[in-house]
């Protein structure tokens, strides 16, 4: 389906076999391969233009190495740069050393996967960390939203929230910090509600929960596959509420993985971990050297 971007700047550099330094016209020749390549990823034009200039201004010039090809010296640059876009060769996890109850707070459109998210890192918490966690479900807009995490808590073992009907968003949080209290629980999820689009009245809410739960981690949770969309969604939050990751799910879709180069840039924060299934242990951490690789392709 895509033209394989490490291939085609190989052909872009045939002709420069045995040249001694790239050339600036050389580099911006496989600067439109590399363009090209990232909009068919779905990378946002704003970090194209940065990641070009950034890539142009460490190749031009650049000594090519005895061992490689010109095209194989871009392809490691362009490659390098991705991987410290995408946050470098560091693995980044949550933040569990505060005082417990630790709150994480998820948040996200609707649809974006922030339900069965929130299931699989309690399952992930509970089984890698040993800790015991407890899920709380503040979506009262979608019918049954509460009800689907119980039933999830009940796949993965860990306790919900017992539902009160007709309890608002910020009433549930505070009850949830009270019952984590109680049960000495380590981790309190936030399984905040999601909208079809970014509204203020949203956002009113997220930032209403975050006051009374004060969380430690705030993740938002996008749908990699939506790719522009997920830009946008990206920005909104990140003006409103005070992120700490991003989540992107369905990284088992068949996307590029451009959603993941501009949601870091886009949110400043780190790409915790990665959906890749519906089944409940289908989370991995974010790995930037992956993402990277399957970006050049
Ligand atoms: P929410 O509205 O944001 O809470 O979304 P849900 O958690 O209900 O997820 C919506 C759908 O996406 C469900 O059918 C999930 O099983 C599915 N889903 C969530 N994460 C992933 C993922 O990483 N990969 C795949 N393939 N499906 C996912």
């Amino acid at each position: 389906m895509f033209d394989n971007l490490s291939d085609r700047l190989g052909n872009v550099f045939d002709r420069l076999r045995g040249r001694g330094a790239l050339s600036e016209q050389d580099v911006r020749d496989a600067m439109r391969e590399v363009r090209v390549a990232l909009l068919e990823a779905d990378v946002a034009l704003p970090v194209v233009r940065r990641f070009i200039d950034a890539v142009t201004e460490k190749a031009i010039g650049a000594e090519v190495l005895k061992s490689v090809t010109p095209g194989q010296q871009v392809v490691k640059i362009v490659n390098d740069e991705l991987v410290e876009m995408l946050g470098g060769e560091e693995v980044e996890g949550l933040t569990l050393e505060a005082k417990p109850p630790v709150v994480i707070m998820m948040v996200g459109l609707q649809g974006s996967g922030k339900t069965t998210t929130t299931a699989k890192l309690a399952k992930l918490l509970k089984e890698r960390h040993g800790k015991k966690a407890l899920m709380a479900s503040l979506d009262v807009n979608r019918p049954a939203a509460q009800e689907q995490l119980a039933v999830l808590g009940e796949q993965v073992s860990v306790a919900t929230l017992p539902i009160v009907a007709g309890q608002q968003p910020v009433d549930i949080a505070r009850r949830a910090m009270e019952s984590a209290k109680l049960q000495s629980a380590d981790v309190l999820l936030l399984d905040t509600a999601g909208r079809l689009h970014v509204d203020e009245a949203l956002m009113a809410e997220m930032k209403a929960v975050a006051g009374v739960s004060a969380p430690t981690e705030v993740l938002l949770v996008v749908d990699s596959l939506t790719g522009q969309d997920a830009v946008n969604v990206a920005r909104s939050f990140t003006e409103e509420v005070p992120l700490t990751g991003v989540v992107l799910t369905r990284m088992d879709g068949d996307a590029r993985g451009g959603a993941a180069l501009s949601m870091r840039h886009v949110t400043g924060q780190p790409i915790k971990f990665a959906g890749t299934g519906e089944k409940l242990d289908a989370i991995e951490a974010f790995d930037p050297k992956r993402v990277a690789g399957r970006i050049l392709g």
